[in-house]
């Protein structure tokens, strides 16, 4: 076993992490309408500027300049709607009238909005005169051509997360497929011979039998990942069949996640057999909840064995796994983003751990400026009740002792963590 006798830091954990893991780096092309969330594997560029022609950017009358200054009204030639642009030019003395998104006519170089008509006028042949109020033009409401995005301008580069916006802008862009990296398979076990699956009856549970929600949690968190989630056999209590399934799903995963039997119990063998079967990185943090982590490789499978806890394993897996999983999936993690917050509650910590307890912050009632935040009672590691409504996780550093109200502290975003 590569033994990493030191605990590690958080920070120090996560750039060994990044560090380590290679990029799944095969690609395949697929539509834009499939594309939400993958990550895209080339520079995509626009297929077109936008806009594609010279367009109006309110609804008014086209027409010249230059004629501004010697026509008192102009005849009205035609209309440009958009979709169905008015094909004439705009001569001396002429306009056309003219809605947001219209194709500006030839020889037309300002658009005078409507709410400037002094006067509109049909005369007996049907034809429209109209007459503008005195005024200085701010500007010429004509949005030209390329001035959102040039032609062949660059949209994506390799890494990029393809999220709604950027889509949108794809689909403006005329670009209708690309090249996104493959979605990793990322295989989930739960280890516990005391784990049941959610669904049985409660009076069929014997005694000393919980449910398995980690699967479930797990498999909840990761679901808007560009991943292949696989939700594998729980693994039992015992050390050769778990080495026999690591081993097994090891050849068809890129990456496994375990939770329990990661520990130093009678019952845990997770460590222990990804170092026999691979090699073990590391397996202690420096954090609370989640001290007992390992994370390896079986071949070419990485390997998360997190801890049973069903806190443990959701606070491991929003700061190790999922960034982890977009290194893998071909992107560069997000930082984690620390907002200082006022602490509305007081905290008790022992020194010695970074932790990271269950919050919910708030506009900062008193003073209407900063955040204002308050844990949400005992944080023991099995209480899942402690993340009923929180929105965020309190950092509480490693060498802190306990806070008191008023205390200036940082928050991760449960908001930020979760994407
Ligand atoms: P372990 O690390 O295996 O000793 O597990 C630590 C605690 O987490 C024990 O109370 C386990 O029963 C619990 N636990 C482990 N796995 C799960 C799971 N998949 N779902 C819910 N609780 C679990
Ligand atoms: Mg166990």
């Amino acid at each position: 076993m590569n033994e990493h006798s030191q605990p590690m830091d958080l920070e120090e954990a996560r750039d060994a992490l990044f560090a380590q893991l290679v990029p799944h780096s095969a690609s395949e092309c697929i539509s834009l309408t499939q594309a939400q969330g993958r990550i895209a594997a080339e520079a995509v560029r626009a297929q077109l500027p936008l806009p594609p022609f010279p367009a109006s950017a309110m609804d008014g009358y086209a027409l010249r300049q230059q004629d501004t200054s010697n026509h008192e009204t102009f005849r009205v030639v035609g209309q440009s709607l958009a979709g169905h642009p008015y094909l004439g030019s705009i001569h001396a003395g002429e306009c056309a009238r003219i809605f947001t998104g219209a194709v500006v006519p030839d020889g037309a170089d300002l658009i005078v909005l409507q709410e400037q008509v002094a006067e509109l006028t049909t005369d007996q042949n049907g034809e429209k005169n109209v007459r503008f109020m005195p005024h200085e033009a701010d500007e010429d409401y004509i949005r030209p051509v390329g001035n959102d995005v040039e032609l062949g301008q660059q949209m994506t580069q390799p890494g990029d997360r393809l999220s709604p916006l950027l889509l949108g802008a794809l689909a403006a862009a005329g670009v209708s497929e690309l090249n996104v990296y493959q979605r990793p398979k990322v295989g989930i076990f739960s280890s516990g011979d005391e784990l049941r699956n959610p669904g049985t009856p409660p009076e069929a549970l014997a005694l000393g039998q919980i449910y398995d929600s980690n699967s479930f949690t797990l498999a909840s968190l990761l679901r808007h990942l560009p991943i292949d989630l696989i939700t594998l056999d729980r693994l039992p209590d015992d050390p050769d069949a778990v080495e026999e399934a690591l081993a097994e799903a090891s050849r068809r995963c890129d990456m496994l996640i375990t939770s329990g039997g990661v520990s130093v119990g009678d019952a845990d063998f997770i460590g222990a057999t990804i170092a026999r079967l691979g090699e073990l990185s590391f397996w202690r943090l420096n954090l609370k909840p989640g001290k007992p982590l390992a994370f390896g490789n079986i071949g070419d499978c990485w390997v998360f064995g997190l801890p049973g806890n069903p806190v443990s394993t959701i606070v491991t897996c929003l700061l190790l796994v999922m960034p982890s999983l977009h290194v893998l999936c071909g992107t560069v993690p997000k930082p984690l983003l620390r907002i200082p917050a006022t602490l509305a509650s007081p905290v008790s910590h022992h020194p010695g751990r970074a932790e990271y307890q269950r919050g919910i912050y708030s506009q900062n009632a008193s003073s209407g400026s900063g955040l204002s935040v308050k844990h949400t009672g005992d944080q023991g590691s099995n209480r899942l009740s402690t993340f009923s409504g929180a929105n965020c996780l309190i950092e509480i550093p490693e060498d802190s002792g306990d806070l008191a109200v008023g205390a200036g502290v940082n928050i991760l975003l449960l908001s930020d963590l979760l994407t």
